[in-house]
């Protein structure tokens, strides 16, 4: 089944003349409301008109996520806040958010794109969608949910954790297809195991997970201790959420929603343009947003592109699954967190040193993060008791600002390994 089969069986030159048309009027839009992009695009003489065809677009500048964190909260907003209906938000490279606002244009073109991918994966109106992304600042929850009720299914909005009640409700409700991280799925396959559900006697037969990195083998994986296809699915922040791109059930890339997302692959040391089928950095410019339009994105994420025809009948370009990041950025159980945010907050905590290791493991499929850090001569002189004041100290603030759970664990003063290039600051043990 296709959602929208006119824009996303459209003939490639159609749909490239379109995204003309867009591309030009997002950059008129830009240069007249967003001052940033305006004066990125006069550094570079460029002018709404100088965009004649879709090969102008490597002429126009990146954005990068700094460019968010510069122009915090909004001012990367292109409508006044009286138009914007919502906002949600994702963890930046530090303490700010990244801060996503939405016209209520941009949630109804949000809900299309999901209800796209949500269809695309294989999911219909006789399904029961049941959503365990987080509802809250994180995009997964509310676009999923958005996305699952306008293909007209059954949506259960149980959010994340409490995974006995999960798998209470998925037995009990009959639910078809499960929508969460694909580590999440894994650890709902552990806990049926040990509470004795045989979930090959559920109606469950779909999952649709992305927000996290993962690779052909957990895939496999999943499949094999689930009664489910599970199917790939992308999107940040930056640029709506999920509902980006897409796997369709031949399992062979995501399609990318280009009526909507005009997707590029650069190289990420040059930012020059490389050609389909090469593997380079994935940079996406929206084409309809209207609240917080971007202009060649870098997301970070490592892709190539396959233009080629699907047996799905969809022409939308295909990105592979995503092989890494160019940055140091972790997802740790879906939220990101940036070595620079750790080591801002023991920068700000007194009787620590800025010598710490970042140990992100996982156990039992639960991503854990544990960060080790010097203490200073004087504390580690000191009482018992003050150490383990601090060590809670550590703990909260790091907690306030990643908005996760760290462990923390002090360390003597100079005990760990100090190198000479960069240092190595995290180890991350996670096997995908
Ligand atoms: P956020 O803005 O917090 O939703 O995080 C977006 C980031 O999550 C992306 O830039 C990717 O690094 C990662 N991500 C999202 N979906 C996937 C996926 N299907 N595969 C791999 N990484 C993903
Ligand atoms: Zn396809």
């Amino acid at each position: 089944m296709i959602w929208n089969p006119q824009y996303e069986t459209m003939p490639r030159p159609q749909l490239e003349k379109l995204q003309l048309e867009r591309l030009q009027a997002l950059v008129a839009r830009v240069y007249e409301k967003v001052p940033f992009y305006r004066q990125a695009l006069q550094e570079r003489d460029l002018t709404p008109e100088s965009i004649k065809s879709l090969a102008d677009l490597s002429r126009l500048p990146f954005t990068v996520k700094q460019d968010f964190r510069d122009n915090y909260p909004l001012g990367l907003v292109a409508v006044p806040m009286d138009q914007v209906c919502r906002v949600h938000a994702s963890s930046g490279t530090t303490g700010k958010p990244v801060v996503a606002p939405y016209t209520a244009n941009d949630l109804r073109m949000w809900t299309e794109v999901m209800a796209r991918s949500l269809t695309c994966a294989g999911m219909g109106k006789d399904d029961v969608m049941q959503n365990a992304y987080g509802y809250g600042l994180f995009t997964g929850g509310l676009g999923f949910h958005y996305g699952g009720e306008r293909v007209g299914a059954t949506v259960i909005p149980t959010s994340t954790g409490n995974t006995k009640r999960q798998l209470m409700l998925l037995q009990d409700l009959g639910t078809t297809v499960i929508t969460c991280t694909p580590s999440y799925s894994l650890i709902l396959a552990e806990a049926a195991l040990e509470m004795g559900v045989d979930l090959r006697l559920s109606k469950l037969r779909l999952g649709i997970m992305g927000a996290e990195p993962w690779s052909e083998q957990m895939r496999a994986e999943i499949e094999a201790k689930l009664p489910i296809q599970a199917i790939d699915i992308y999107g940040l922040t930056e640029v709506v959420g999920p509902g980006v791109s897409v796997e369709c059930p031949h399992k062979c890339g995501m399609h990318i929603f280009e009526d909507h997302f005009l997707p590029e692959i650069v190289d990420p040391a040059t930012g020059e343009p490389l050609p389909y089928g090469q593997v380079g950095e994935l940079v996406i410019t929206t084409l309809t947003k209207e609240a917080l339009p971007v202009i060649r994105f870098r997301t970070r994420d490592i892709a190539s592109l396959n233009p080629e025809p699907c047996e799905c009948g969809r022409t939308l370009v295909r990105m592979s699954r995503i092989a890494g990041r160019t940055d140091d950025m972790l997802i740790i159980r879906g939220v990101n967190v940036f070595p620079s945010q750790i080591e801002s907050v023991l920068l700000e905590v007194e009787g620590v040193e800025p010598h710490y290791l970042i140990i992100v493991d996982r156990e039992r499929h639960l991503d854990d993060l544990e960060i080790w850090v010097e203490v200073s001569e004087a504390v580690f002189s000191d009482e018992m008791r003050k150490m383990e004041a601090l060590q809670q100290k550590v703990k909260q603030e790091m907690e306030g600002t990643l908005g996760i759970g760290a462990r923390i664990k002090l360390v003597e003063p100079r005990s760990l390994a100090r190198t000479e290039g960069k240092a190595k600051r995290v180890v991350d043990r996670r096997e995908l």
